[in-house]
């Protein structure tokens, strides 16, 4: 385990836990920062979490994700989560009472406040998914993502439950999982630790309301093109204003909705 994971408080190994435990499998971390997953396709995760840098985490239990397979809690024998849309139409609905007891084992040991513990729909009508939402979740002590499928979920559940909606973008998914890891991945990051070099989410996209300046790496010149001057200068009050400069200008290119919130800033 990394200095940084040592200092953050919340971390404490369970005491029940031997060594040999420790060794053959992921520790099992009170406190850690965790996702609860309600899904009929447990088997999609950790998917691409469990690579990389957030991979590294999970082993190392910075963090944790529990799937919790949503076909159990189905009707009859074939364990029918689903039924047909009131009021007809294509497709299939989530029942409402199928989703709910997958609710209530995923809020076994959580608080209710949902500023604590957010519940969240994945859903093409939710709340745009931004990085200061990613922070909000980072700050939470973790939460619990339902991943729909078909049309959709009943929406009493949701209202019952209060559950919030959030959305990937203005597009239509099959299901919630690409979603749920995609909020995990941005969410995870943003944990003391998960990044190597905690100052990478300071100055990347999006942190302060601009999109990141370009980079470059050798070699020096590639295929007739130079790296930037400044960038090779040394100077690094000129590299600052550079890069400054270029992510100014990229986020009033690409961005206009970005750069008038920037520009409307006190500071
Ligand atoms: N009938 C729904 C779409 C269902 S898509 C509608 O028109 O609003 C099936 C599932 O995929 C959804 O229940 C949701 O969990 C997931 N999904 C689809 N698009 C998504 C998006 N843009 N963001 C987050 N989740 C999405």
């Amino acid at each position: 385990m990394t200095e940084n994971a040592r200092s953050h408080g919340r971390l404490s190994v369970s005491a029940s836990l031997k060594p040999r435990d420790l060794m053959a499998e992921r520790p099992r971390l009170r406190g850690a920062w965790t996702a609860r997953v309600i899904t009929l396709f447990p088997e999609a995760f950790p998917g691409i979490l469990g690579l990389s840098l957030t991979g590294k985490a999970l082993d190392q239990g910075l963090w944790a994700l529990e799937p919790i397979d949503l076909r159990p809690f189905g009707e009859g024998k074939h364990r029918n989560v689903d039924d047909t849309p009131a009021g007809g139409g294509a497709g299939m609905v989530l029942r409402a009472d199928v989703v709910a007891k997958a609710l209530d084992q995923a809020a076994i040991g959580t608080p209710p406040d949902r500023a604590r513990w957010p519940v969240v729909y994945l859903s093409p009508r939710g709340a745009p998914f931004t990085q200061a939402t990613a922070r909000r979740f980072a700050a939470a002590e973790g939460l619990t993502l339902l991943c729909g499928r078909f049309e959709g979920v009943d929406e009493r559940v949701l209202e019952e439950y209060a559950v919030e909606e959030v959305s990937l973008g203005d597009f239509v998914l099959t299901g919630g999982e690409i979603a749920a890891e995609a909020l995990i991945d941005a969410t995870v990051r943003l944990l003391p630790g998960v990044l190597g070099n905690a100052a990478s989410t300071e100055d990347e996209s999006h942190s302060a309301g601009l999109l990141e300046h370009p980079h470059y790496t050798r070699p020096a010149e590639w295929r007739g093109r130079p790296i930037p001057e400044v960038l090779l200068s040394g100077n690094h009050g000129a590299v600052e204003r550079w890069r400054r400069d270029m992510a100014e200008r990229l986020t009033e290119a690409r961005r206009p909705d970005l750069w008038a919130a920037y520009r409307r800033k006190p500071d």
